[in-house]
């Protein structure tokens, strides 16, 4: 099942992909895709309805983010070796985490703005877990029945910010439209080994990342599990797992996002972002 949700920024409506690639207004049946919707329980239900029973939209609305109202984005740092080895960092014993401000969720495809005063703004295409159930210090062999399913990010990043200014990434992760999420979330069944999914990065058609979760240092159980040692995650909390090599500040010299630029990023099986950067307006 792949859900979305459509319609102007902040007034975004639950809607569901058809098989044939249509969008059907889910909003007779739940308020959003968000929170207790994406319970068990209710994603069965949910799974239970008839798409074609539902309405049709007509058009091509814009896509929000496909998770509402969460309450916090957990990013894994440095997952994938050879983007360690191309931060100049030792690969991590234990997983890395940091906290990606939750007011810099946009749609999959929104413009992406720099920042002000940025030289140095980046992109991450990551496999995003999304929480379906509290999780509370679960093991690993329960991690997975925690997990509502899968969505694409962009982890996108300003390198100065992250890296140059003192402390904490969460400084260059947190900047306003820094969390394109979706297009759709699909649902944990239809994603049985996340751990086996190419993804990849162009910018202005230049594929710059290209590589496989398969890679990934540590897995989604392991991530989920040790994540919630440390803190509670809600329904709708949303970990992008890491990125893997290939990142603009890896290339000698380095290729930083300018505006004008056009990103199209894609994790196998959870659809395609497209984005364009734009200058900030304060
Ligand atoms: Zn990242």
């Amino acid at each position: 099942m792949k859900l979305l949700r459509y319609g102007p920024v902040g007034q975004e409506k639950p809607g569901l992909l058809d098989r044939d690639g249509k969008i059907r207004d889910l909003s007779g049946a739940v308020r959003d895709i968000a929170g207790e919707v994406l319970a068990p329980a209710s994603l069965d239900r949910l799974r239970r309805l008839d798409p074609a029973s539902l309405p049709l939209l007509p058009g091509t609305p814009r896509l929000g983010p496909c998770v509402g109202s969460v309450s916090k984005i957990v990013a894994i740092g440095l997952n994938y070796r050879l983007h360690a080895q191309e931060a100049g960092a030792a690969i991590p014993s234990e997983p890395i985490f940091f906290m990606k401000a939750t007011s810099s969720i946009c749609g999959p495809n929104d413009d992406v703005v720099i920042p002000k005063n940025s030289q140095k703004t980046d992109y991450e295409v990551e496999l995003g877990i999304v929480i379906g159930s509290l999780a509370r210090h679960v093991a690993k062999s329960d991690a997975r029945k925690h997990v509502a399913g899968y969505c694409v990010v962009n982890d996108v990043s300003e390198r100065e910010f992250q890296i140059e200014r003192g402390g904490q990434w969460t400084k260059g992760k947190s900047a306003d439209t820094f969390c394109p999420t979706g297009p759709w979330l699909v649902t944990a069944d239809e994603i049985p080994d996340p751990g086996k999914l190419a993804l990849w990065t162009e910018v202005n058609g230049e594929r710059r990342q290209n590589s496989n979760t398969a890679d990934l240092i540590f897995g989604v159980d392991e991530i989920v599990s040790y994540v919630s040692q440390f803190m509670t995650l809600l329904p709708g909390d949303v970990i992008p797992t890491g990125t893997p090599s290939g990142v603009g500040m890896g290339f000698k010299p380095p290729k930083f996002l300018k505006p004008g630029d056009r990103m199209r990023l894609s994790v196998e099986g959870l659809g395609e972002q497209n984005q364009s950067l734009v200058a900030y307006r304060g």
